[in-house]
């Protein structure tokens, strides 16, 4: 584990394409704990208790799938409090039928890692169209380009790497081949 708590094994050196096209000087590989439930339960775990420190009216944890939803799961189970899951598709967020709340409720949204912001975007917005109140955003990292929703948020460590566009790479500037293609963080 890196001096920020960042656990070294998700570190993915080099020179990085992603599937968006912008490039980076590394990249996050989330499997690496995502697959592991002990592993991954050390950072539900963190996160429950930042959770649990600064929002503790939140009555809702909410996770879109696949990834988000189970980690989603396992920050609930140690706040004792209900989950949600949510899909996103083509720019619409429906709820799992198995949870879709009849009442408004204080929602915190659980994510791995944050890279565009994207779909933390779409989750604020619905969630707030449907009644809801975004009691904040709960990730292990965000990218610093991300563009992200405006609700608080909580990150267990700062991003390890830089973003550029291909035009401003300073690696692609230097000729330094490029390490890892298509990557989706
Ligand atoms: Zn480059």
């Amino acid at each position: 584990m890196s001096e920020s708590g960042l656990p070294d094994r998700l570190r993915r050196d080099g020179h990085a394409v992603f599937k968006n096209s912008l490039h980076a000087n590394g990249w996050l590989e989330k499997g690496e704990l995502v697959r592991d439930p002990v592993r991954l339960d050390g950072l539900a775990r963190a996160q429950a208790a930042s959770i649990q420190t600064h929002w503790p009216t939140a009555d809702l944890i909410v996770g879109a799938s696949q990834c988000g939803a189970v980690l989603a799961a396992f920050v609930a189970r140690h706040l004792a409090l209900p989950v949600a899951f949510v899909n996103l598709q083509d720019g619409q967020m429906t709820f799992h039928r198995m949870n879709v709340p009849a009442s408004p409720q204080r929602v915190v949204l659980v994510d791995d890692l944050i890279s565009t912001g994207t779909d933390a975007r779409l989750m604020v917005a619905e969630m707030r169209r449907a009644g809801h109140t975004v009691v904040g955003l709960s990730v292990w990292t965000v990218r610093q380009t991300a563009l992200l929703p405006e609700v608080p948020l909580l990150t267990l460590w700062p991003h390890p790497y830089q973003t550029f566009s291909a035009s401003a790479c300073p690696q692609c500037a230097a000729g330094e081949a490029v390490r890892w293609e298509q990557v989706r963080e």
